[in-house]
């Protein structure tokens, strides 16, 4: 138990750091530095270790990798963790590759739950996320496992904006005649796997989607210490679950614990804190002083996660070095996810994609090719390769002025653009209720007189906005205009700003942050009157002047 009452009786242990398919989210092309197998767990190793953890509460134990079914000795580990009194639950989370031919005998061995990673239903789609071919082996492998009775296959989807976003229907589709639960992951950042916030698709995201086309989507109960939030199309086999490690973390709730290939136990996927228990061992470290060891690094274990941006910059293990299954843990402009695989194009409609898409030479897993013939690719969903490549399609963040390439906020550098007028209208409504209106109208409310406070809270607020909105700019307002009207038919103050500038970028923030200052003023100063107040309608109505042209909203 950690210092904050969580008991942990969940533990992963990655058999292998070594890995069949390269994942692109995962692992670099080349492949990771490899730990010297001497360094690495031997069986009996993690035999002595699971023992020490199933004695001390450790009920589920779940083996991982790299791809864990690689690693030739995987039935026998299997076989004599069955041994082990106490321990429920033996499952594996593997690619599935090796999975229909050695799940027989991993089930007799006493494997009894098993979570397989498929991230798409299009064949070529596959090969370029895992950078191998084989889909059509962890698809034998999926129908095996159920076939055998595992119930439910877990399947493991990871989504990421331009790669599979749009194939989260066909996902939940596959759940209609077979006993599976689709888990959507939420793409994580580790290292190496160039993560980036726009990439991620949230939870909410293909909730609403899904529930689009399946409205009567029922949601299921959910154990404590789950991980999944779970949902079923009604009369569907099998059912979908979301993994929202990112935008929702499970910290809370946190039962795991993990074992390195190289014996080292993390207590969190995302810290880096860790504790070699394999030089322990070796040391020959009694178990008492093993089990007091390990409860120490448990009794060090923080209440949760950094957040995902401290995490996409912290230093951690990649992935595949930390063999853990995510299961505790996002939309943008337009743009074209292109990839060329066997001499195919893929092309995804809503291409909003920040992938790394450069073209994969004819055959999958060679080192990659600058494409040069765009049109080629233009149209459909998959074109022949004709003149042997494509032009890298711009990033996302290529469309978005104030993020970098890494999807970080970045501040416009102005310098090089010509000066001319700009000018920005905007502005908001504050519904106040009946009572409330009256007391503005007739200039009753104690704090003074709305209209005139409120008005200069406005010209205030466009004057700081540079010191308000973290990416804007300073910028000389020639002038400031706020005005302040009442509706009565809504009982609402309606707001309209201006502001102008001879300048180098435009002043749309200094109007919008003028009419919210104005409209919270509005607020502030009949809150005693009621709360009932609603600020709506803040909008930019008009823009002139810059390089992007005029704006008007009819
Ligand atoms: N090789 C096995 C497999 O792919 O299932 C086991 C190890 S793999 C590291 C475990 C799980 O982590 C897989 O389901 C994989 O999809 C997921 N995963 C890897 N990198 C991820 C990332 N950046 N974000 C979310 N999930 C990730
Ligand atoms: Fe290998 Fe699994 Fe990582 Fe893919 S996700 S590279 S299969 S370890």
């Amino acid at each position: 138990m950690d210092s904050f009452g969580r008991q942990h009786n969940y533990l992963r242990i990655s058999l292998t750091e070594k890995c069949n398919l390269r994942c692109q989210y995962c692992m670099p092309e080349e492949g990771v530095q490899l730990t010297p197998k001497s360094e690495l767990l031997t069986a009996q190793e993690i035999i002595t270790l699971a023992k020490l953890f199933v004695k001390e509460g450790v009920d589920k134990i779940r083996l991982t990798g790299g791809e864990p079914l690689i690693r030739p000795d995987v039935v026998e580990i299997v076989g004599e963790l069955h041994k082990l009194e106490g321990l429920k639950t033996i499952a594996v989370t593997t690619n599935g590759i090796n999975l229909t031919r050695l799940l027989p005998r991993l089930k007799e061995a006493g494997l009894n739950a098993i979570n397989i990673s498929l991230d798409t239903l299009v064949p070529a789609k596959f090969e370029f996320i895992v950078r191998r071919k084989g889909f059509h082996k962890v698809m034998e492998g999926i129908h095996k496992a159920t076939e055998l009775g595992y119930h439910p296959v877990k399947v493991n989807c990871v989504v990421m904006r331009g790669f599979n976003e749009d194939e989260v229907l066909d996902f939940v589709d596959f759940t209609k005649d077979l006993p599976l639960d689709v888990r959507f992951i939420e793409y994580m950042p580790f290292d190496g796997n160039k993560w980036n916030f726009k990439k991620m698709v949230s939870y909410k995201e293909m909730l609403d989607t899904i529930k689009q086309r399946w409205p009567e989507l029922e949601k299921l109960p959910c154990e404590t210490s789950s991980t999944a939030k779970s949902y079923k199309v009604p009369h569907f086999q099998g059912q979908i679950s979301f993994i929202t490690s990112m935008s929702e973390h499970f910290c809370g709730s946190c039962n795991r614990l993990r074992i390195t290939a190289d014996g080292n136990l993390k207590v969190c996927l995302f810290g880096n804190s860790e504790v070699s228990l394999r030089d322990h061992l070796r040391s020959g470290a009694s178990e008492e002083e093993l089990i007091q060891i390990i409860g120490a690094a448990v009794g060090r274990k923080k209440k949760q996660h950094a957040g995902m941006f401290n995490i996409s910059r912290m230093k951690n293990r990649p992935m595949v070095l930390i063999g853990s299954h995510p299961e505790k843990q996002w939309h943008i402009a337009t743009g074209i996810l292109q990839t060329q695989l066997r001499g195919y194009c893929v092309f995804q409609k809503d291409p909003s994609s920040t992938f790394d898409t450069k073209c994969l030479d004819a055959s999958v897993g060679q080192a990659p090719v600058d494409c040069q013939s765009k049109e080629a690719c233009s149209g459909s969903e998959f074109h022949t390769r004709e003149s042997g490549s494509c032009t890298r399609v711009p990033h996302a963040s290529d469309n978005l002025t104030h993020t970098d390439e890494e999807g970080r906020a970045t501040m416009v550098d102005v310098g090089g653009k010509p000066d001319s007028r700009r000018s920005a209208v905007a502005g908001a409504v504050v519904l106040l209720g009946e009572k409330a209106f009256g007391m503005v109208k007739q200039n009753q409310v104690k704090k003074g007189d709305v209209l005139a406070v409120a008005q200069i809270a406005g010209i205030q607020g466009a004057k700081l906005t540079s010191q308000l909105i973290p990416l804007c700019h300073t910028i000389p307002l020639y002038h400031v205009e706020v005005s302040l009207s009442l509706d009565e038919a809504r009982h609402a103050v309606v707001i309209r700003s201006s502001c102008h500038t001879w300048g180098r970028t435009g002043v749309e923030m200094e109007a919008l942050t003028a009419a919210s200052l104005a409209a919270l003023t509005v607020y502030d100063m009949c809150k005693a009157v009621t709360h009932d107040i609603i600020i709506q309608e803040l909008k930019l109505i008009s823009k002139t002047g810059g390089q992007r042209g005029d704006f008007s909203r009819v």
